[in-house]
């Protein structure tokens, strides 16, 4: 690489606009036949595409079962595979909208989808609803309007911005959004949800790190599905964020074939804690149309918490949930190791599968 190459490299505008989409792309990286590309043209057309030159770059392309590829080169059967229960918004977000692009589902807290662009599409994503026909916009209006929501409910304490992805948002536009929600005094946390540090590593600047930091108590959770995501490059951008004083957790889709195996799942934690990302919660894959090949059984997430459980550091362990349809909330799904509560004893299985009584005599919560 040249110099000036390795500079455009480490520009994130050049990344952007960089973006490789389109049907020629493919067709070349997958050397599809032509009566093949008719699939990839519907696929594309019904769930746009989009992937920047760094993440395609982490993409080895003579391994057909590539975790980075999965998540973000289409697939036919996004639009020709479906499983029973699959719906366009399985979790009824819609339904939860007091004003557009707005989620109030917890009593303290909303996630606003502040904007419905991203500089990667994945392909596992549970709003792709979203990418044809936007349920909000990043228009100041749309932002306003949800400002006015949170200031008249003073039980809101909490404002995820999520969207789409918020870091992909004009950096004026979103220091306006997140000063006018810091503003409202019963808003106490401000909360990012964002994969850029993982898909767009240098749009995280030194620049972007000061505004957010002037907005704490401000978290950021990212979204880091596989090890092999976890580069030099990632982790500086999440070095950056630390050193503003910005703490990060970050969420895991749990994905066929992708991660869904307790090896990878534990070393992507492990990873993640070693460059102080702390792993927050591993989704079972909801069952959102377009991505049902990559659901997997409940069965398989349990049995990955059980593999980590009480033999890696707790620090590295996730919370396992499903995000209910319907909108009834997240569920968090644990192995139990409290078989049974009786009268003067519970009973406990140990990380090790051994049976342990516990004593717990009746009297113990009565006053003395
Ligand atoms: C996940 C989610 C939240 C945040 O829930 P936490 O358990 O606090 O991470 C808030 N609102 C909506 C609509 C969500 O989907
Ligand atoms: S960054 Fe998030 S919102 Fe955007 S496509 Fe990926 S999962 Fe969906």
């Amino acid at each position: 690489m040249s110099g000036s190459e390795a500079g455009q490299w480490s520009d994130w505008r050049w990344q952007l606009s960089n973006r490789t989409r389109g049907l020629g792309a493919l067709s070349e990286f997958l050397q599809l036949a032509s009566h093949e590309e008719e699939i990839y043209r519907d696929v594309i057309a019904r769930y746009r595409y989009a992937v920047t030159p760094y993440y395609l770059s982490l993409i080895d392309w003579s391994d057909p079962d590539d975790p980075i590829k999965k998540q973000c080169i289409p697939d036919p059967r996004e639009i020709s595979f479906s499983l029973p229960g699959s719906e366009e918004d399985p979790l009824a977000e819609r339904a939860h909208m007091p004003v557009p692009g707005l989620i109030h589902r917890y009593p303290d807290r909303v996630l606003a989808m502040a904007t419905g662009t991203c500089a990667v599409y994945c392909r596992h994503c549970n709003r792709k609803r979203t990418w044809r026909n936007p349920e909000a916009g990043s228009t100041r209006e749309a932002l306003y309007r949800m400002v006015d929501y949170v200031a008249g409910n003073p039980r809101v304490r909490e404002v995820i911005v999520s969207g789409g992805d918020p870091l992909t948002m004009q950096q004026r536009l979103l220091d306006e959004f997140l000063k006018a929600l810091r503003k409202i005094p019963h808003v106490e946390v401000l909360r990012i949800g964002t994969r850029i540090p993982v898909v767009l590593p240098m749009r995280i600047t030194e620049d972007l790190c000061r505004m957010l930091a002037r907005h704490r108590p401000l978290w950021i959770n990212t979204h880091f599905n596989h090890p092999r995501e976890i580069t030099p490059e990632s982790a500086e951008a999440c070095e950056r964020i630390l050193r503003s004083g910005i703490p990060l957790s970050n969420q895991t889709v749990l994905l066929k074939g992708v991660n869904d195996s307790p090896g990878v799942i534990r070393d992507l934690c492990r990873g993640l804690q070693r460059i102080m990302v702390r792993p927050y919660y591993l989704f079972h894959c909801d069952a959102a149309q377009g991505t049902d090949h990559f659901r997997t059984d409940i069965r398989k997430g349990i049995g990955i918490i059980q593999g980590m459980w009480g033999k890696i550091g707790g620090m590295c362990i996730p919370n396992y949930v499903a995000d209910l349809p319907g909108g009834g909330g997240k569920a968090m799904m644990m192995p139990s190791y409290l078989l049974e509560v009786g009268k003067d004893e519970a009973i406990f299985r140990t990380f090790e599968g051994k049976i342990v009584r516990y004593p717990c005599p009746g009297g113990a919560d009565a006053l003395v």
